[in-house]
């Protein structure tokens, strides 16, 4: 039977799977994120058994990454800030380990895949995934094809109006401080709050200003794709109470300039979590590898 394999290559843990579909999940194993030696030995080790029947790897990583086919780097994550990981040859790597091609994206682009295949943006053919943890990201597809362009959408650093005397946080983020990730991410959370997002009850103000910023944000995404759907995941976004005053967010700073239904009366099937919930980066790297070109 031909296999395939997913591999969600997060800065905290890495998700591998061996199967053929979400109901066809052979092997499923997580560990953490040590060394790039250790982890990805561990990455081979766990598809080893599996080589002989295995198709293709996909790798849904975090970043940034080199996407380009034509680079000396492609397949590398580059200018990460997590230690060790610099320059870290991640598709070459598991290629030469496992003499199967690896098809690479980024974490997010993955997990927008995976939704596109199996879960909430199976019907549209242009959406974006954001992602709101540890980090906030997004990945986007256009006209069915996800979008690398220059570099990688890099969509959790866009700027969003940060008004200073109602909230006077400065922002987390290493490069600009206050840019979305940087006041709205959990460790922005964590940091204004003092004390970690999963504990401030539904009513805490943290969360309208959270709704304020993430709902910024998907306006700008609205103006500028002209998405058919926006999904929203990660672990801060488990805070489902979240969802409803985002859209209404949403709502009032388009202020009915952009006209349809999906922004008005159908904003609740806009504006959506995953339908794969957490396992949308690994199902994605998966679905990226059954769409890899045969190598018959
Ligand atoms: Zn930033």
């Amino acid at each position: 039977m031909p296999l395939f394999g997913g591999i969600e290559a997060g800065g905290t843990k890495f998700v591998c799977v061996v199967g053929s579909g979400p109901t066809r999940i052979l092997a499923r194993e997580r560990f953490p994120t040590t060394t790039p030696q250790e982890t990805l030995a561990r990455v081979v080790d766990f598809f080893r058994p599996y080589a002989d029947d295995l198709q293709a790897l996909g790798v849904g990583s975090f970043g940034p990454v080199d996407l380009h086919p034509d680079s000396p780097t492609h397949g590398f994550i580059t200018t990460t800030p997590k230690p060790g990981w610099q320059h870290t040859n991640v598709k070459g790597f598991l290629e030469d380990a496992l003499h199967v091609p690896v098809m690479f994206e980024t974490d997010v682009n993955a997990a927008a895949w995976g939704e596109h295949r199996w879960g909430a943006a199976q019907d549209v053919d242009t959406f974006v995934y954001v992602t709101v943890g540890t980090g906030i990201g997004g990945g986007a597809v256009v006209n069915g094809r996800l979008v690398h362009g220059l570099v990688h959408p890099e969509m959790g650093h866009m700027r969003v109006p940060h008004d200073w005397e109602a909230d006077p946080f400065q922002g987390t983020c290493p490069f600009h401080g206050d840019c979305l990730e940087g006041l709205a991410a959990g460790p922005a959370l964590a940091a204004r709050w003092g004390m970690r997002g999963e504990l401030l009850p539904d009513d805490h103000p943290a969360w309208d200003l959270e709704a304020r910023y993430l709902g910024l944000a998907v306006a700008n995404l609205v103006c500028v794709l002209s998405p058919q759907r926006i999904i929203l995941g990660g672990g801060v976004m488990r805070r489902t109470t979240l969802f409803p005053r985002i859209r209404r967010v949403v709502q009032d700073v388009l202020a009915g300039y952009v006209r349809d239904p999906a922004l008005e009366e159908q904003i609740e099937a806009y504006i959506v979590p995953p339908a794969l919930g957490d396992d949308a980066g690994v199902l994605g790297a998966l679905a990226l590898a059954m769409d890899a070109p045969s190598q018959d």
